[in-house]
């Protein structure tokens, strides 16, 4: 069980400099450049980040593919045992992880358990690889006497690289799969939040992988591209903003490998009049400015109609303003900060632009201040009166910034989304089933919510997403997930 303190004591005031783990080893990198993480919440170093270069990834991909004959003949029964292993080892280390994880990238403690149990989930679903992953027959299939079969079989190297809104998470909804199904794996965390990674992999180093079976490397866009050029990399996972998924979806595919790549969001929260607005308005308020509003799944926009508009932005509003902000491993706290000081400064600019074109500051975020912490805080912000055209209703802002836009009728609210060019999630509170029905029918987003404000699908189902939000075929996480991992190799047989 968890263990809850009123406040939690961090679990180390430095990281130190951290390695990559390459073939079982914890190296150092051989290039001299380093960031500075900072934790968000206080604005302190808590570690160093190696940019790690062309040479350590050709050193990590040649580790994987050293192990990956062994890996791939070992029987998919024997590759789950590490799983439960790893399993348990994370149970273990749970509470260790989440608060690692606040340190670094800044959510409230409970949110980042959130994340932590995800990313188990993934690790229990990945660990039924034997039936997920058997293949099918047809006796007589290609005539009589002779039967037609199809084995999915791995492909040799893959890599990932996430983003750092779900450090643990979004990695999970890649490689268990990825290695259960036979591949060897490399993350690439993001740069900015990179610890809980190595806690992760100090377990997964104690589940008893083999050496070279999954790697860990460190750094950022350069390193990225290093494993997208490296000719023995088979495929590509990807999450993070949408230019950055594009260009990644073109160079990877340019060089003939699978390609999955989740990219921004602007999720619109469609409230109709006849919405239970008391249970409505906690939801939105979770959805709007958890991971103070760093979620792909996030609310950013609400339209609500007719009367509901005055009464849900009113007690929107006063609900917003009572959260409180501060330092995530205090348990009382309900946002943390931002991961960055570039991106508080971002998040404000946008703020500064709405305001210029014509937006009502309703709830105004931008001095917001928490004592002893010089971190990058911006409290919940609510925009009124903000028009489709406005910048602040264009673009991702991926900060605790809420718009509230207008809308006739429910067609009008399916065309604001229909018409965004991300189609992430989209959600509609409203107490008729017609109206719910209509929605989930027409609208263009990959994760839609009924009465839900974050439709994050679970670990046996896929992670989805449409336009600009997600370029590739199959998505990752549960079954899609082993596909993308696998080939399928077609066998006829006539038996003699
Ligand atoms: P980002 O695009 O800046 O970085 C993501 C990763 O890409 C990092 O590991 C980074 O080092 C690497 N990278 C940066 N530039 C690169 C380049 N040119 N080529 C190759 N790799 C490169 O994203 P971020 O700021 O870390 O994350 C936030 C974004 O992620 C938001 O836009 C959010 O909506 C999105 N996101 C999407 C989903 C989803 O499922 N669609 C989930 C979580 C986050």
């Amino acid at each position: 069980m968890v263990q809850r303190t009123n406040l939690l004591p961090e679990v180390k005031a430095h990281y130190g400099d951290l390695k990559n783990f390459i073939g079982g080893e914890w190296r150092a990198p051989s290039g001299a450049a380093w960031l500075e993480d900072p934790n968000p919440a206080t604005g302190k170093t808590i570690a160093r980040v190696p940019l790690s270069t062309k040479d350590d990834v050709r050193v990590a991909v040649d580790a994987a593919m050293g192990a990956w004959e062994e890996w791939r003949e070992t029987p998919p029964i024997s590759r789950a045992r590490h799983f439960f292993v790893l399993r348990d080892l994370m149970e273990q280390h749970f509470e260790e992880l989440a608060r690692v994880l606040t340190q670094d990238m800044g959510k409230a403690i409970d949110e980042a358990r959130g994340e932590v149990r995800r990313a188990i989930e993934n690790v229990e679903v990945a660990a039924g690889i034997p039936s997920l992953m058997m293949g099918y027959t047809l006796e007589d299939g290609a005539a009589a006497g002779i039967d037609e079969e199809v084995l999915y079989q791995p492909l040799g190297v893959f890599a990932g690289i996430s983003p750092f809104n779900f450090p643990i998470m979004v990695q999970s909804w890649f490689w268990p799969y990825a290695v259960a199904t036979g591949n060897c794996w490399i993350a690439k965390p993001s740069e900015q939040d990179p610890i809980v990674q190595q806690v992760l992999f100090e377990l997964i180093e104690k589940a008893g992988f083999p050496p070279g079976v999954v790697n860990l490397i460190h750094g950022a866009r350069e390193t990225s591209e290093a494993l997208i050029d490296h000719p023995d990399v088979k495929g590509i996972s990807f999450v993070g903003s949408t230019p950055v998924a594009k260009a990644v979806y073109a160079r990877a595919a340019a060089n003939g490998k699978r390609v999955q790549c989740g990219g921004g969001a602007k999720n619109l929260l469609v409230v109709l009049p006849d919405a239970k607005l008391d249970q409505a308005v906690p939801n939105m308020i979770s959805s709007c400015y958890g991971t103070a509003g760093q979620r792909c799944l996030a609310g950013s926009a609400v339209v609500a109609l007719g009367e509901a508009h005055e009464a849900a932005r009113r007690k929107f509003t006063a609900a917003a303003s009572s959260l409180k902000l501060g330092y995530g491993l205090d348990e009382t706290v309900q946002m943390g900060p931002v991961v960055s000081r570039a991106s508080k400064e971002r998040v404000l600019g946008i703020v500064d632009k709405g305001e210029e074109e014509g937006a009502t500051v309703a709830l105004d975020g931008r001095g917001a201040k928490v004592p002893d912490y010089p971190g990058f805080f911006v409290g919940p912000t609510v925009l009124d009166a903000v028009a489709p055209d406005m910048a602040v209703a264009r673009e991702e802002i991926f900060g605790p910034v809420v718009t509230f836009l207008d809308a006739d009728d429910l067609d009008g609210a399916i065309e604001l989304i229909n018409r965004s060019p991300f189609g992430n999630a989209a959600s509609i509170y409203t107490s008729s089933g017609k109206a719910a029905r209509e929605f989930r029918y027409r609208v263009r987003a990959g994760n839609i919510g009924i009465n839900i404000g974050v439709a994050a699908p679970m670990a046996y189902f896929p992670f989805s997403g449409m336009k600009n939000s997600f370029f590739g075929d199959l998505h990752p996480q549960g079954r899609d997930a082993i596909r993308f991992f696998t080939e399928s190799k077609v066998v006829i047989t006539r038996w003699l």
